[in-house]
């Protein structure tokens, strides 16, 4: 395949849009990049990308892909309501294997329409949100949930040892999917859970995700239980470290900035998330000062609603231009980097992803600039960030197959997949006592 015309956007590190002459993708791997388009017009084979921008495909470093089935099911709503009193009791009752592979579809085709072309997930029944990922045709990382309470797949409490070694055993060997575990948070895993699951995870070379200061609620229960602040409380238990992603680390000392940077630990901004919720806003700006690696992420659509990535980066923008009075922080660059490269080096996936270079995997994404709110176009990196949307991405490529072109998705049928959620949706509006506008 060989795409040609238009612009470039190949190393988010070192931001430079360039005019394009030809890109080639062989098998799943990136050929040659932006060399002279030297093909006769018309050439069998050849893309043209005239009025687009190729560039590296968007990661979203957070979600909960299967909760799009319970989008717009209650919002409005502090952290610890909308847990409690919504989402656990709906999960309790309607989370199965099905439930995860339907909603993990519907997230996944969203996410592929607006240019993610990888998304790191944490969830029960993973299996099957690999196989939906398989199918769509995204990479992902499928973290598997831990959780020392009962859950969806794991409903004798404690027993969440023996369904992570299942989930490992019977995880789709796939060149799209990595395996990795989730751990809820320090308030509903115990310090045995957090280390054991660290050394399972370690011992599979595998990352570990969780999420970590998250509300102000969450640090003071976690300072009356262990007398520290939750990434103290992990650094105390040694589960810190390169392969440990630390899910909004919002309510951060400085001196548990440090912790995260001196092990190396990752982190995931959510700022929509975060926002909707009312959790807080993370020091992003000092964290990156201070050297800690992190990427964006949207978090699970029940708390967002939607997955858009380009919506995500303006925000984070934003957020933190409000949070520190500065309107120099955190500035387009940055935060395209953040969707980019830089969360390829959160998934540990840098060597492979996140900018276009000769020998990478092709996963690429051509967003359409003919679009009157995309004019008249002074700096395209500006208007990607704080003009751009989801729904201006053309094509995407991932690991050098089509998943959509043209706007449309070639890898799964749309229509029959909203029938089946439609379907879903109404148990669920049944079973909770609420409307339904299925099948409008
Ligand atoms: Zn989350």
């Amino acid at each position: 395949m060989i795409l040609v015309n238009g612009l470039i956007l190949s190393d988010p590190d070192h931001p430079e849009v360039l005019p394009h002459g030809k890109t080639e993708i062989i098998g799943n791997r990136l050929g040659s990049v932006n060399l002279p388009n030297d093909l006769p017009t018309g050439w069998d084979g050849v893309i043209d990308c005239s009025n687009c921008l190729l560039m590296p495909g968007l990661i979203n470093c957070h979600t909960h892909a299967a909760m799009s089935l319970l989008r717009g099911l209650a919002d409005d709503l502090n952290l610890d309501r909308w847990l409690n009193d919504y989402i656990f009791p709906a999960e309790a009752q309607h989370v199965d294997s099905r439930f995860v592979y339907l909603g993990t579809m519907l997230s996944a085709v969203e996410m592929a329409l607006n240019g993610i072309t990888t998304f790191a997930d944490g969830y029960f029944h993973m299996e099957m949100a690999a196989q939906a990922s398989i199918e769509v045709g995204l990479r992902a990382v499928i973290g598997q949930g831990i959780l020392d309470v009962p859950t969806p797949d794991a409903s004798v409490s404690g027993s969440w040892k023996e369904r992570a070694g299942r989930f490992l055993a019977s995880c789709p060997d796939d060149p799209l999917i990595t395996p990795a575990f989730f751990c809820h948070s320090p308030y509903l895993c115990r310090p045995e859970t957090l280390r054991a699951a660290a050394e399972l995870a370690r011992n599979n070379g595998l990352l570990i995700f969780s999420h970590v200061s998250e509300t102000t609620w969450e640090v003071s229960e976690i300072k009356s239980r262990y007398r520290s602040g939750p990434v103290a409380h992990l650094d105390g238990l040694g589960v810190l470290g390169e392969d440990f992603v630390a899910v909004h680390a919002i309510h951060v000392s400085d001196q548990e900035q440090e912790m995260l940077c001196k092990s190396g630990t990752k982190v995931v901004h959510c700022p929509e998330s975060n926002m909707k919720l009312a959790s807080g806003a993370a020091p992003i700006q000092d964290m990156i000062r201070r050297g800690v690696t992190i990427g964006i992420g949207t978090d699970g659509p029940a708390s967002n609603n939607n997955l858009d990535l380009f919506e995500e980066m303006r925000s984070a923008s934003f957020m933190a231009k409000l949070r520190s009075n500065d309107p120099e922080a955190l500035n387009a660059r940055t935060v395209l980097r953040m969707a980019t490269s830089s969360g390829a080096r959160v998934l540990g996936m840098a060597d492979r992803i996140g900018s276009l270079e000769p020998g990478k995997l092709a996963d690429v994404i051509v967003v359409d600039l003919n679009r009157p709110h995309l004019f008249p176009m002074y700096d395209p990196i500006s208007d990607l960030v704080y003009a751009g949307r989801g729904s201006d991405v053309r094509d995407v490529i991932v690991n050098g197959k089509f998943v959509v072109r043209s706007g449309r998705l070639t890898t799964v049928d749309e229509e029959q997949l909203k029938t089946w959620v439609w379907a879903k949706a109404s148990e669920i509006s049944e079973g909770l006592n609420l409307k339904s506008y299925g099948n409008h």
